[in-house]
């Protein structure tokens, strides 16, 4: 995606409203996923809900496909500090070796693993990096392999330029 070429229609958004939603569509798509969330945000958010909510669905995409049938659980905070908004995404996947952390976010990457036969192309973290650095944000990735994976978004409260 060229930069140049998003098309970012920008809204106040009530993050606790738009999260249920997300959070409710995930339970119906993913019944046997243990969705564990919170919301704790007092400010809007102006974001594009149609880029953010894309966002949102690959990390739950991920977070589903790269865990065991037996432990496919994911927690999902959303949270406001003085200058951020906060979200995580904690999952108790099959992990990331820290050497695959940047590489995980180029266009077209895939970590050979046995989770990765089904058909996807590799696109989806670098279209969540991309956005989220659109907006002024950054994405960041820890983890630990077999045990699990987190996703932080940092997004600044500040809408640069009104
Ligand atoms: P696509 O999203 O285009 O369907 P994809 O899921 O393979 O394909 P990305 O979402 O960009 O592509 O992820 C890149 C790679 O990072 C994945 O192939 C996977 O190996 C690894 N990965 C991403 N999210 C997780 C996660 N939550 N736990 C473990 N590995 C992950
Ligand atoms: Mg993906």
């Amino acid at each position: 995606i060229e930069n140049k070429s998003i098309k970012f229609n920008g809204e106040y958004i009530d993050l606790k409203e738009f999260s249920q939603h997300i959070f409710e569509s995930t339970r119906i798509k993913y019944p046997d996923l243990e969705l564990q969330t919170r919301v704790r945000v007092k400010d809007e958010i102006y974001a594009d809900p149609v880029l953010l909510t894309s966002v949102f669905q690959n990390l739950i995409d991920n977070a589903y496909k790269y865990s065991s049938p037996s432990k496919r659980f994911l927690e999902i905070n959303v949270e406001q500090t003085k200058k951020n908004f906060v979200i995580l995404f904690n999952d108790r996947g099959i992990g990331i070796d820290k050497k695959e952390f940047n590489s995980i976010f180029k266009k077209f990457y895939r970590v050979k693993n046995q989770f990765n036969q089904q058909g996807s192309i590799g696109l989806g973290l670098a279209f969540c990096k991309e956005i989220t650095e659109f907006m002024g944000g950054e994405i960041k990735v820890e983890s630990e392999l077999n045990v699990g994976t987190s996703f932080t978004l940092v997004f600044p409260t500040e809408v640069k330029n009104g």
